[in-house]
């Protein structure tokens, strides 16, 4: 090697490392509201490899967030708290699901149990018990879905909570608005009888909707408290309707664990 070269070499790695990775950025203020969808192995043939995170990383994310002195909190703690009733923790985190995939409750639910962690499911409703079926199985493969017995058996639990997110997972910013409210009305009334209590959380399906006004309009006119958007980042805190829907910490399954570090400090962690 050259006289130059290796400083030359050095300098790449650097530029590299600056450019793969957030850690040069300020630590983020807020509520961190981190994002899964499947845990466990991915079904044969995904394209969505990276919404399947594998159960022992999950296992050590949940862990870091105890390590870490966050407090998970259920949906219901959260509204509490942003309702002056309960003090907050002095660093509280939010974990959720999207779809409500069996794994959650086969897979994740056991390592949450185990460790103490709370968490957060946003159901299709009409998927209860079935399959993943807005996917096209050419693409991705059906899987199971949980079964009521066992939404009511984390219910039961005290440990994970549950929001809507939606009927049938259609796009609400590409169909009628008559028929996105009706995903957002007729969900959160039949979500409601089967839980026993008021449901006031909502992720929009692809995060879509979560921009455009009407759709959010209507999501606050369905009784929904608090919207959760795909929007990457640190969720602001104490949150409020206008400061939009709750931007959350999307967590991959390539994600390695500086990846999650920098979510967790940095609200992101890769360009
Ligand atoms: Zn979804």
């Amino acid at each position: 090697m050259t006289g130059l070269a290796w400083p030359l070499s050095c300098a790449a790695v650097a530029a590299a490392v600056c450019a793969r990775w957030n850690w040069w950025r300020p630590l983020a203020q807020g509520l961190p509201v981190l994002m899964y969808h499947k845990v466990g192995e991915p079904p044969p043939g995904s394209k969505l490899k990276k919404l399947s995170v594998g159960a022992e990383e999950f296992r050590w994310q949940m862990d870091y967030l105890l390590r870490h002195g966050y407090t998970p909190l259920l949906f219901s703690e959260m509204h509490e708290i942003l309702e002056g009733r309960s003090p907050a923790p002095a660093k509280p985190a939010l974990v959720t699901f999207d779809d409500g995939y069996a794994n959650n409750a086969e897979i994740a639910f056991p390592i949450l149990r185990e460790i103490g962690v709370k968490a957060n499911i946003f159901l299709v409703h009409d998927t209860l018990g079935k399959h993943n079926v807005w996917h096209d199985p050419e693409t991705e493969a059906w899987i199971r879905m949980m079964t009521l017995d066992q939404v009511r058996e984390l219910q039961a639990s005290g440990l994970i909570g549950f929001g809507s997110h939606t009927m049938t997972h259609r796009s609400l910013a590409q169909i009628p608005l008559e028929e996105a409210r009706w995903e957002m009305c007729e969900s959160k009334k039949r979500l409601e009888e089967k839980l026993g209590h008021e449901v006031m959380f909502f992720a929009y399906p692809y995060g879509a909707g979560a921009c455009v006004p009407e759709v959010r309009e209507a999501a606050r006119a369905a009784g929904y408290r608090y919207d959760f958007a795909i929007r990457q980042g640190m969720a602001p805190w104490p949150w409020k309707p206008d400061l939009g829907p709750i931007p959350r910490l999307f967590i991959r399954r390539d994600d390695n664990r500086f990846d999650f570090h920098l979510n967790m400090t940095r609200g992101k962690a890769r360009f």
